[in-house]
């Protein structure tokens, strides 16, 4: 991915420049409001500072928002309860406080990146696995010519299963898109869900166990 760091203090943008740079991605950084601004549109995701020279950083998020749904981070030495709201009011994904953990950082930057694949759904709007077919715009799943009555967790649920059909969708995954929060999700309603999803598709092994991992669907079931 290739990050936007915006930030004007210079030790500051090297550490979250060499933590990006090192988890594989690409940076650039700027640092003013208005330069962020100008290139923000050649970027997966944006790395926003408060405290900048030229621009309040929240009429920076303020502007971005009017034109890109690109992800975007707050990092800021600003911990205080109104300017961490307002930050979220206005758009931003996610805000971190500085001291940031570099570790954090990354995780963070992984969570609002893969919930933005989720909701915005980059690929084909209408996907088929097997006899399975999935309409995302209208939100029905069929199997051949019947229409499965799942309820909208269950869509989503196999939604993000077909979405990523061939490879292993972590427990953690799902439930970070499907309840925006990997830990504070309960493991067991993902359960609940999953079985009533199984019982609706009656479809026996299309849902495979990763086992201690997550779930697949095959790519070309047998
Ligand atoms: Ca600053």
């Amino acid at each position: 991915m290739e990050l936007l760091i915006v930030e004007d203090d210079d030790a500051m943008a090297s550490a979250l420049e060499a933590a990006v740079v090192s988890a594989g991605h690409k940076a650039t950084r700027v640092s003013r409001g208005t330069d962020a601004l100008l290139v923000h549109r050649k970027f997966d995701v944006i790395l926003l500072d408060l405290g900048l020279p030229d621009l309040d950083g929240l009429d920076v998020l303020r502007k971005l928002r009017q034109v890109t749904q690109c992800p975007i981070l707050i990092l800021t030495a600003r911990d205080d309860e109104r300017s961490v709201v307002l930050g979220l009011r206005l758009g931003a994904d996610d805000y971190l406080v500085k001291p940031v953990k570099l570790v954090e950082l990354l995780a963070r930057i992984e969570a609002v990146t893969r919930r933005m694949a989720w909701t915005t759904g980059a690929q084909d709007r209408n996907l088929t696995v097997g006899t399975l077919a999935v309409d995302l715009d209208r939100r029905v799943a069929s199997v051949g010519s019947r229409v499965l009555p799942l309820t909208a967790t269950e869509f989503d649920l196999l939604a993000l299963l077909v979405q990523h059909a061939g490879s292993v969708v972590t427990r953690e995954q799902i439930l970070d898109a499907l309840w925006g929060d990997a830990f504070l999700a309960s493991s067991r309603s993902l359960d609940v869900h999953l079985t009533g999803l199984r019982a609706k598709l009656d479809l026996p092994g299309f849902i495979i166990n990763v086992r201690g991992v997550g779930y697949r669907i095959e790519s070309e079931p047998a």
